[in-house]
C-alpha cells in the first residue's frame, strides 16, 4: 500500500471483516436478549463512505442508508440491487426526486413532511414505506416528533394515509457514552410503538408499526436489548480505511 490508495481488495477484506464481527455483536446482543438475530436488520450506513468503499460492501451487503436524498439517489442508481434507506433530514421539496429510489424513510420528522409524502405517493402512484422519527430525549437540537406529539397525531394520520406504509419508529440516542441514557431513550421508543398499537383500534393494516430503528455504531448492542429490528451502522463498519476524499 502506497499513501493512502487502498486496493480493492484490502477494501473488501476489511469491510467483510468489520461486517462479520458487527454480525458477532448482533447476535451475541439478540442471545442475551432472547432475540432472534434473522429479527434485527442491519442499514450500513454510507454517508462518509468513499465510493470504492460502498462498491466492495456492495459484494457482501445488500441494505444501505444515505443521509443526503441526493447522494442516494446518485448511488441508488448504480447500485441498482442494493435496498436503500433515507436516514437523514428530508425536505419537502426533495421528496418528489428521492421517494422512487427508497426502499424506507426513517426520517419521516414533521405532519407537514408526512403531509407531503403522501401527496407525491399519490401523484406518482407508489406506496413508500416510512417511519416516524422521534425525538425521544427531547434535544434542541434534533428534529422529530414528540412522544407526546406522536400519541397526539396519530389517529389524524391514520385517517390522511392514503397510500403511505407507517411502518414503525426511529429515534437517535442523545450523543454521549453515556449507555444508561441511551437505554432509557430506546426504552421510549419501544413504550410509546407498544402503547399505540394497544391503544389505537383505527390503524390501517399496513401500519403494523412492527419496524423499531434505533441503535448507531456506539450503542447497537444496548437498542438490539431494548428491541430494535433495525441497526444503523457506519463508523464501526468503515473501521481501518482511510478515505482519500478527506
Ligand atoms: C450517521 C448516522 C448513523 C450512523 O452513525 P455511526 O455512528 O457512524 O454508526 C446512524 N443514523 C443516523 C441517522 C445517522 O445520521
Amino acid at each position: 500500500m502506497s499513501n493512502n490508495v487502498q486496493s480493492a481488495e484490502v477494501i473488501l477484506q476489511t469491510v467483510h471483516s468489520n461486517l462479520n464481527s458487527i454480525h458477532e455483536r448482533i447476535q451475541a446482543a439478540c442471545e442475551r436478549s432472547n432475540r432472534s438475530s434473522s429479527d434485527v436488520h442491519l442499514v450500513a450506513v454510507t454517508k462518509y463512505a468513499d465510493w470504492a468503499w460502498v462498491q466492495q460492501l456492495a459484494k457482501v451487503h445488500s441494505e444501505f442508508g444515505e443521509n443526503r436524498p441526493q447522494q442516494l439517489v446518485e448511488r441508488q442508481q448504480q447500485l441498482t440491487q442494493i435496498q436503500w434507506h433515507l436516514i437523514g433530514q428530508l425536505q419537502r421539496n426533495k421528496v418528489k426526486s428521492v421517494l422512487p429510489h427508497c426502499q424506507l424513510i426513517h426520517s419521516i420528522d414533521s405532519l407537514r413532511l408526512f403531509r407531503k409524502v403522501c401527496d407525491v405517493a399519490q401523484n406518482l402512484n407508489i406506496q413508500p414505506n416510512i417511519l416516524l422519527q422521534v425525538n425521544v430525549s427531547e434535544e434542541e437540537s434534533k428534529s422529530g416528533f414528540t412522544v407526546p406529539e406522536v400519541r397526539s397525531l396519530w389517529n389524524d394520520l391514520a385517517k390522511e394515509h392514503s397510500k403511505v406504509n407507517v411502518r414503525g419508529l426511529m429515534t437517535m440516542a442523545p450523543a454521549s457514552q453515556d449507555m444508561q441514557q441511551a437505554r432509557t431513550t430506546f426504552q421510549g421508543l419501544r413504550q410509546l410503538r407498544d402503547s399505540i398499537v394497544n391503544d389505537t383500534d383505527q390503524v390501517p393494516s399496513t401500519w403494523n408499526l412492527d419496524q423499531l430503528s434505533m441503535g448507531m455504531s456506539g450503542d447497537f448492542e444496548v437498542a438490539i436489548e431494548e428491541g430494535a429490528t433495525v441497526v444503523r451502522i457506519g463508523s464501526a463498519l468503515f473501521r481501518g480505511l482511510e478515505s482519500t476524499a478527506r
